[in-house]
């Protein structure tokens, strides 16, 4: 068992009995990048692991434009309809590369917001996509220990964070426009493969263009083979705007998890995304270790210099480096 501080069991208290302030001021302990702030926020996620795990997590992708929080404010309020409870987290790591956010600045999913059923938080702005993921992972946690049965997690088409959203929800969907051509750009990146679901938005505007998308995607997916054989990704238009096949979609949802739960993938999955994160938390351990260990700091500036000069092969370098840790100890 975990013995909490006063006030960090009442932050824990609060979070279990769903009060969003909790939940919001245990997101921002999260966030910290203050070292006693860390400590603290990770004894509250573990006295709080026990009650996570029962919420579905969703990822939705698509570009700028494509209709993310139209979808997910018309998805929201059809789920608070049905009596569930949402949060909609997100993953932007281009604060850190644009200094702008793509996701966050205009205001956003502004009927969500005022529902006392949903919870929605920007994306941590920790700058690496990789400090980014891992706290909107703890975020998720806490958020269903909060009692939120859905997660939506949000990100932009561009670059790798499809791929890391994909690797920590239990289905990743693309949101598309109904532009014929886009499939192909989708297959380039390598995003196929890792979609659960393609939704293409914006139906109303030209449903005969959206059918003929559709019908690309459908082809462009049965030349892959799905990580399940039991299930083969849908293909659905809707019309976010419209509030048009909202209900589909989420039937969706349910039919995949229905597939997925009894051949034991769906939990599978979870393990297999669990593993992911510790190694990847491992990795970026070592790598500041390394970082911070006195003979690579005092080797580190010259070898730089002399592979950048080409007097040194990388090779010879890294190996010098990666000795350095063996050779000396950290507190000389
Ligand atoms: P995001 O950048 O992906 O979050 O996209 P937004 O949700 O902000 O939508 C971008 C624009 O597309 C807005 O002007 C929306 O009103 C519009 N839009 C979103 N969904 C639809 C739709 O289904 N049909 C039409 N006609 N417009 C839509």
């Amino acid at each position: 068992q975990h013995s909490l501080a006063g006030a960090d069991q009442a932050l824990a208290d609060g979070v279990l009995a769903r009060q969003r302030r909790a939940l919001a001021k245990a997101i921002t302990l999260i966030e910290s990048s203050r070292a006693d702030h860390q400590v603290r926020a990770q004894q509250v996620l573990a006295s709080l692991l026990p009650h996570t795990g029962k919420a579905i997590r969703i990822g939705i992708s698509g570009v700028p434009g494509a209709g993310k929080s139209t979808f997910i404010e018309a998805l929201g309020i059809h789920l608070i309809e049905r009596g569930h409870r949402l949060a909609v987290l997100a993953v932007d790591p281009s604060s850190s590369v644009s200094g702008g956010s793509i996701l966050g600045d205009k205001t956003r999913m502004e009927t969500l917001c005022q529902r006392e059923e949903a919870f929605i938080r920007p994306s941590p702005s920790a700058g690496s996509l990789g400090g980014v993921a891992e706290k909107t992972r703890e975020a998720m946690l806490l958020c269903e220990a909060a009692g939120f049965d859905v997660i939506i997690v949000e990100t932009v088409g561009v670059g790798q964070s499809e791929t890391t959203v994909a690797g920590m929800v239990d289905m990743f969907c693309l949101l598309q426009l109904p532009n014929a051509g886009d499939d192909l750009q989708a297959i380039k990146k390598g995003i196929v493969e890792i979609a659960d679901m393609v939704v293409i938005n914006k139906a109303d505007i030209d449903p005969r263009a959206a059918q003929v998308v559709r019908a690309q995607w459908n082809n462009a997916l049965h030349m892959l083979r799905h990580a399940s054989p039991n299930w083969a990704p849908p293909v659905i238009t809707l019309s976010a705007l419209h509030k048009e096949g909202i209900g589909d979609f989420w039937a969706k949802v349910e039919k995949y998890r229905q597939a997925l739960t009894p051949t034991g993938e769906f939990e599978a999955r979870r393990q297999r995304q669990s593993i992911d994160w510790m190694w990847s938390l491992i990795d970026s351990g070592l790598r500041q270790y390394f970082r911070n260990h006195p003979a690579v700091r005092r080797d580190l500036p010259g070898l730089t210099q002399a592979v950048t000069q080409g007097r040194t092969t990388p090779a010879a370098a890294a190996y010098k480096l990666l000795g350095d840790l063996r050779t000396d100890s950290p507190s000389e």
